[in-house]
C-alpha cells in the first residue's frame, strides 16, 4: 500500500465541475459554471486557423510571443492606464489560472499571510496553502434589506494587515458578486499600502465587462499601487473562449522575474498559434468595446425575466454573473437549494457559499445563488421560464 499524504486533503472537485456534471446528468440548463454557449467571433477563429496553418507551430518563447505581449501592453495602457515593458514585465500564461498560481507560488513564502476577501474565487486559498502561506479571510459586508449588495469593508481589511502580510488578493469586477471598484476604494487601498509593504495580486479576468457606463477601475491605474501590483487577466471572458486557456500577468520586472521562474517549470510556454492568432485579432478588432453593452443586455434580460419568479435579483455592476436572493423559496444551505433547483426546475446555478472558507457555515450562507448570463437569449428565456414556474 502506497503511503500517500495529500497536500490538499480538504480539496475535492470544484463546485463548478460539480454543478456542470449534475446539469449534464439531469439535462438541466447550465447557468452554473461561467462559460458562454456561443462561439467566439469568426474573425478570431479565422486568425487562429490561419496561424495554425501558416505556423510557427513550435515552442513559443517562454514569456510569450512578442506580438501578443506588445498587444497586451497597448491594451493595458488604454484600459488600465499603465505602461508595462513587454519584454521585462509581461508574461503570457495558460489562462488566468496559471498566472494566479505561478504568482502565488513564486511570491508567497512559508508562514506568509495572504489576505482573501470573501466571497473569494476558489483557486486562491488552496494555492496559498500549497505555497506554505496562511490565508487571512476578511468578509465583505453581505447584502441586507437596506443595502441589497455586497460591499467592501476597508477598515476590516486594514485591520487584517500585519507585518507578515505578503499578499492582498483583489478580484474586480468581482466573481461572484459583480461588484466593481470605485476611485474611493483605491484611495482606501493607497492609504493602507502607504504604511505596509505587501504585494497586491489583482485578478481582472472580467476587466472588459463593466455596466451602466462605468469605467473599469484597476489598482494599477495608481502608480503607488502599480509598483507593488501583479495584474492578471485572460482572454477567456473577453473573447468568449474559456477553453483556450490563454491569459497573462503584468508586473514590475523584479516581480515578473520571480513569477517566470515558476511559469518556466510548470508550463514553459503557451500554445504558439493561439497567441499569434489572438495578437493579430487584437490589432484589428473593436470587439472589446462592445462587450460591456453585449453583456448588459443579457443582464437586463435576465433581471427583467426573473420578475415573474420568486427569485430576487441583486444588482450586478460587472462580470457575467447575477446573484439572486432565494429567501422566498425558504431557508437552508445554499448548496442544497442549488441541487434542488437543478433537479426540480432544471436549472443549474452556483451557491455563493462555495466562495467561503467553510461553505457549510451559517456565515457563508446568505440565501444567494449565482446565475451566469453568458448564454444565448433563447437559453436565458428557457431558464427564466423554468425558474418562473418554481
Ligand atoms: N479568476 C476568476 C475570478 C475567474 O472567474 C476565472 C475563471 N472564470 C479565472 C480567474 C480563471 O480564468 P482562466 O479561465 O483564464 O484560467
Ligand atoms: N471561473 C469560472 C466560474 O466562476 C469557472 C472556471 C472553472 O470551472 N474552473 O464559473
Amino acid at each position: 500500500m502506497i503511503n500517500l499524504k495529500s497536500k490538499l486533503p480538504l480539496v475535492g472537485d470544484t463546485i463548478f465541475s460539480e454543478m456542470s456534471t449534475l446539469a449534464q446528468q439531469l439535462n438541466a440548463i447550465n447557468l452554473g459554471q461561467g462559460f458562454p454557449d456561443y462561439q467566439p467571433d469568426t474573425e478570431l477563429l479565422n486568425a487562429v486557423c490561419q496561424a495554425i496553418q501558416q505556423g510557427p507551430n513550435q515552442y513559443a518563447p517562454m514569456i510569450g510571443v512578442p506580438a501578443l505581449r506588445q498587444a497586451i501592453r497597448d491594451k493595458t495602457i488604454a484600459h488600465q492606464g499603465h505602461a508595462y515593458d513587454p519584454d521585462a514585465d509581461i508574461t503570457v500564461t495558460s489562462g488566468a489560472t496559471e498566472a494566479l498560481t505561478s504568482s502565488i507560488l513564486a511570491l508567497v513564502q512559508a508562514g506568509d499571510e495572504v489576505i482573501l476577501i470573501d466571497p473569494s474565487y476558489d483557486l486562491y486559498a488552496p494555492v496559498v496553502t500549497l505555497a506554505g502561506g496562511l490565508t487571512v479571510r476578511v468578509a465583505m459586508n453581505p447584502p441586507t434589506a437596506d443595502t441589497p449588495r455586497f460591499s467592501l469593508d476597508w477598515d476590516a481589511i486594514a485591520h487584517a494587515v500585519t507585518p507578515k502580510t505578503r499578499l492582498l488578493m483583489l478580484n474586480f469586477p468581482h466573481n461572484p458578486s459583480g461588484l466593481t471598484l470605485r476611485e474611493e476604494d483605491l484611495d482606501a487601498l493607497e492609504h493602507i499600502a502607504a504604511h505596509h509593504d505587501f504585494l497586491i495580486l489583482s485578478d481582472e479576468a472580467y476587466e472588459h465587462i463593466v455596466f451602466d457606463g462605468n469605467p473599469h477601475v484597476s489598482p494599477v491605474s495608481r502608480p503607488a499601487l502599480a509598483s507593488r501590483c501583479i495584474l492578471v487577466s485572460s482572454f477567456a471572458k473577453t473573447f468568449h473562449a474559456t477553453g483556450w486557456k490563454i491569459g497573462y500577468c503584468c508586473a514590475p520586472s523584479s516581480i515578473s522575474q520571480e513569477v517566470r521562474k515558476v511559469h518556466q517549470f510548470t508550463v514553459y510556454s503557451v500554445s504558439t498559434p493561439m497567441q499569434t492568432g489572438i495578437a493579430s485579432y487584437l490589432k484589428q478588432t473593436q470587439a472589446i468595446h462592445g462587450l460591456s453593452a453585449f453583456y448588459q443586455r443579457k443582464r437586463d434580460r435576465l433581471v427583467q425575466g426573473l420578475k415573474a419568479s420568486r427569485l430576487q435579483p441583486l444588482h450586478s455592476e460587472g462580470t457575467f454573473f447575477l446573484l439572486v436572493d432565494t429567501r422566498a423559496l425558504g431557508q437552508g444551505p445554499e448548496k442544497d437549494l442549488a441541487i434542488r433547483l437543478t433537479r426540480e426546475a432544471g436549472v443549474a446555478t452556483i451557491p455563493v457559499s462555495a466562495f467561503y472558507a467553510d461553505p457549510a457555515a451559517p456565515a457563508a450562507n446568505h440565501q444567494l445563488l449565482r446565475l451566469c448570463f453568458a448564454k444565448q437569449d433563447a437559453t436565458l428565456d428557457d431558464a427564466i421560464e423554468k425558474l418562473a414556474n418554481l
